[in-house]
């Protein structure tokens, strides 16, 4: 049965302040209800400043990085009403298109808009926070185009990298929200709300399309609704009837003008903007002769990307490029954080790369100390220094210890057993700690025992 996915994307703006007032954007330290002003609590009588240009523009970028084009007439500020705790004015401010027909990955985007973000309700306890009340949104809707789940996960994968390049967003995670739409054989949709991951999204997908599937076989029909995810039970359920678009009422704020974004606005914006996730894959696989799926992995957020420019620097592309899709990749997986969050700087790299380009440091003690980096968040000088491997003079001095003190392996060996010397060599290794360097010590027991 053929499935057809869509998707609304929210994602908080990074800028200074709040959409129409000078309440500051930013609200993580604060108390809850303390970064708030009359407009952004919607008192009676309070009037929006007018629209922030940061948050206009920053919008202007992310639809140009999506391929849209700049809608250029007149661009209304709608009051769009709903009745929830969240929203004390009970509308939300929400902008008629910005930029329309863009495509990523394959994939049409219909409309880009800007938002008000609504206060934060908790139906548990009944309070509200109205911290996060007015912080600018982007809004990307997309064209039922995705087909599956696994799609649907690549999509918003490559979709957040390019929201991450615009250096128009919010970093700090856990700000996105995303509603989905599916339906299949063009049966009824049913959004889906309340999904704030890419893996919540994927097992929204996932439970979702059973129950429809599953619907249809027994000959029953699936209603038009809007549904939650619960994402503890990994289930969805059904929140109400979907509604049109006539219920919320959509009128233009009669006290804010629309928005102009004229072709000088649009071009300035253009000339500015960062180089595209894809854009840069290209650049890298050409300018540093690397390969496809090194520069894939390289450039999957910004800042890593950066980290890897500055690091080709000192140490040659390709052994870096190893280095940061085998090591530094991998260790950012397994915690599962950005390189950004991660505490390892572009000095910690080019130490242990050098480190293990001169001999000093292993294959192994490199991994090391970039888990090392990560866990402790300590710099990779002092544990190189740490892992270093042995001098020769210290080796030679393990090596005589393990043959002194294992009299029946070397006899072993020197009958014709020669598999114990596997034996003598792992006792060098315990006895530097590990930081011999294997074959010079094998060649020394060889010597030795000859
Ligand atoms: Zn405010």
């Amino acid at each position: 049965m053929r499935v057809k996915i869509g998707f609304e994307i929210h994602e908080q703006l990074a800028t200074r302040t709040k959409l129409f007032c000078t309440s500051p954007a930013d609200y993580r330290d604060a108390e809850p209800n303390t970064n708030v002003c009359e407009i952004c609590l919607g008192l009676p009588g309070a009037k929006p400043m007018g629209v922030n240009a940061d948050a206009v523009e920053g919008v202007v970028a992310i639809a140009l990085m999506l391929n849209c084009e700049i809608v250029q007439e007149p661009v209304y500020i709608l009051r769009k009403h709903y009745d929830y705790p969240d929203l004390p004015s009970g509308y939300q401010r929400t902008s008629m298109p910005i930029g329309r027909n863009g495509e990523l990955a394959g994939v049409k985007i219909w409309e880009v808009h800007l938002e008000e973000d609504p206060g934060k309700y908790d139906p548990v306890t009944g309070k509200v926070d109205y911290n996060r009340s007015g912080v600018p949104l982007v809004e990307i809707v997309t064209a039922p185009d995705i087909t599956s789940p696994e799609e649907a996960r690549a999509f918003m994968r490559e979709l957040v990298k390019v929201l991450h390049y615009s250096g128009r967003v919010r970093r700090e995670g856990g700000t996105m929200r995303v509603d989905v739409n599916v339906s299949i054989e063009d049966g009824a949709r049913v959004e889906i709300k309340n999904i704030n991951s890419i893996k919540g999204l994927y097992r929204a997908l996932k439970f979702e399309i059973t129950r429809q599937k599953n619907l249809r076989r027994r000959g029953r029909a699936v209603k038009r609704e809007t549904r939650a995810y619960i994402e503890e039970q990994m289930i969805t359920r059904s929140m109400r009837t979907k509604e049109t678009a006539e219920d919320y009422r959509y009128i233009p704020d009669p006290d804010l003008p629309p928005l102009r974004l004229t072709p000088e606005l649009v071009e300035r914006v253009r000339s500015q903007l960062p180089e595209a996730p894809h854009q840069k894959l290209q650049r890298f696989m050409q300018q540093y002769r690397i390969s496809k799926d090194d520069a894939w992995a390289i450039t999957s957020e910004p800042e890593l990307a950066d980290a890897f420019e500055r690091v080709c620097k000192e140490v040659e592309p390709l052994r870096a490029a190893a280095f940061f899709r085998h090591i530094i990749k991998k260790t950012l997986n397994y915690h599962n954080l950005s390189f950004a969050e991660s505490g390892i700087t572009v000095e910690d790299i080019v130490e242990v790369l050098q480190a293990m380009s001169s001999g000093r440091l292993s294959q192994q003690a490199g991994e090391l100390v970039i888990r090392e980096v990560v866990q402790q968040r300590r710099r990779a000088s002092e544990l190189v220094q740490q892992l270093s491997r042995v001098d020769e003079r210290s080796l030679e001095r393990a090596v005589e210890q393990a043959l002194a003190e294992n009299q029946k392996a070397v006899q072993d060996y020197l009958n014709g057993r020669k598999e114990a010397i596997n034996f003598l060599l792992g006792q060098v290794m315990r006895i530097t700690g590990g930081r011999a360097d294997a074959a010079k010590a094998l060649q020394m027991l060889r010597e030795r025992l000859s």
